[in-house]
């Protein structure tokens, strides 16, 4: 069997391995991306029909280029996004293999490298690195049995309204996914529940400058660690509908029905955690807190951004804050789905190598393994909170592109002969 042998193996063509291989033609290092189906093909096949990214194009992108068909103010439809990515990698003449899925990969026996079984044959590497994705396993809370007689979806498999059955529509999780996809849903005239965990909410917009930009100069981006007690911060933000403030008392306005964390599914009863107008309140405080952090800003550096009080204004507590149903039998309420936008957990069964910690999570520093030439790219704070999004991962690539070529550069080095005198 003939063994194909790279220097450097991408495993992923998503964003992250497309900014991976930029870094490395920079650095020189020749390598492979391996992507098992198309360019970016969680943009196009993982998310639902009408999905626009979270921040404008002008932020939601690489360096290297513009969005060519879209104003840098506005947010991207998701085919948009995944066909940036294919223009990109173009761009920049990725070494990209479609269709080819990494398998395994084990420690080359007795020397340095890595042995991959690929579903078109075997490579060996000498640096490998997994960009495989933030959100690669849905994950869904085992309350609700398959067969209770409702329609179950995670929000990676939800698509449109005209998915669902008829009835009404419970919504597990409110951060982007889940509020987006709550909001579509009333806006197509379903009766909807939303059940709402902690979350960040930062306003939109403020003073004329869209919320990634305040990210950006308050150094939000930056945070090199979650909040205490979470893995990834829920954060409720939309680019739906031109861009608005999440606001769930707006939702409720509209007639949809919040509820607490989903707790507990028994008899056809879920109940619901005493936790929503808590919740409510924390997200408000964090919505709060960057208008705070902005104006200081602002009067800080003397900027010349128009006041905007208004956005201070938040309306009375609506009925289902006050009086929260804790419990509630689904059939008798018309609930026929549920839609748990619960989030997603990673997968790396087919990494064979000793890189991980007792809950299966990835060991890394920035992105460096303890496993010498095996890297992480695009977990979310890999190196800080912006790691996980288009614009961060650009940047940690570029870090381990150069820790790469350091690398590359120790094991070619050879020492002068010793001892040799002149003339010899
Ligand atoms: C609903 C949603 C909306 C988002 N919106 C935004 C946004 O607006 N802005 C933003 O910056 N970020 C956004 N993100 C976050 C992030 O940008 C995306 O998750 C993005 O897809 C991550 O890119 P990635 O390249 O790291 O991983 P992925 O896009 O997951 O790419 C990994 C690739 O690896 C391939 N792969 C996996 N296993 C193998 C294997 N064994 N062999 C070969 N190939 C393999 C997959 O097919 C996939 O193409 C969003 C995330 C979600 C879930």
């Amino acid at each position: 069997m003939s063994i194909e042998r790279v220097d450097t193996l991408v495993v992923g063509g998503g964003q992250a391995g497309i900014a991976m291989s930029e870094h490395l033609s920079k650095c020189g290092v020749p390598h492979l991306v391996l992507e098992r189906h198309r360019i970016a093909e969680r943009w196009r096949s993982e998310r639902w029909d009408s999905l626009v990214a979270n921040g404008p194009a002008w932020h939601d992108r690489f360096p290297g280029m513009e969005f060519s068909d879209i104003s840098p103010d506005a947010f991207a439809h998701k085919e948009n996004v995944a066909d940036y990515f294919v223009a990109y990698a173009e761009k920049i003449a990725a070494p990209i293999r479609c269709g080819v899925a990494v398998k395994s990969v084990r420690s080359n026996a007795g020397r340095p490298g890595f042995h991959v079984e690929t579903s078109a044959g075997v490579i060996e590497a000498t640096s490998l690195v997994a960009a495989t994705g933030p959100f690669q396993r849905p994950i869904i809370p085992p309350l609700v049995p398959q067969n209770a007689g409702l329609f179950q979806i995670h929000s990676a498999a939800y698509r449109n309204p005209g998915q669902l059955p008829e009835g009404a529509v419970l919504v597990v999780g409110a951060g982007s996914s889940g509020a987006q996809i709550a909001d579509e849903l009333l806006h197509a005239g379903k009766p909807v529940f939303l059940s709402v965990g902690p979350h960040d909410r930062p306003p939109r917009s403020y003073r004329g400058r869209d919320f990634v930009w305040w990210l950006g100069v308050l150094g939000k981006w930056d945070a090199e660690t979650p909040p205490q007690g979470t893995e990834h911060v829920t954060i409720a933000v939309s680019g739906a509908y031109g861009g608005q403030t999440v606001d769930f008392r707006r939702f409720a306005e509209r007639g949809m029905t919040l509820v607490g964390r989903t707790e507990r599914f028994r008899d056809g009863v879920m109940q619901f955690a005493p936790d929503l107008a808590a919740n409510i309140a924390q997200g408000d405080a964090n919505y709060l807190s960057v208008l705070d952090e902005a104006d200081a800003f602002v009067a800080r550096n003397g900027l010349d951004l128009v006041e905007e009080p208004e956005a201070r204004k938040i309306g009375p507590d609506p009925r289902c804050v006050t009086e929260p149903i804790l419990e509630l039998n689904l059939a008798k309420a018309g609930i026929t789905a549920i839609v748990w936008a619960t989030g997603f957990a990673v997968d790396y069964s087919w990494l064979k190598l000793d890189a991980f910690d007792e809950k299966g999570r990835p060991k890394h520093r920035r992105g460096v393994s303890p496993v010498p030439g095996l890297y992480f790219l695009g977990l979310p704070y890999l190196s800080r909170r912006g790691s996980s999004f288009i614009w961060g991962v650009w940047h940690d690539a570029k870090f381990l592109a150069d820790h790469i070529a350091t690398q590359r550069g120790y094991l070619a080095y050879r020492p002068c002969a010793r001892g040799k005198s002149k003339g010899s």
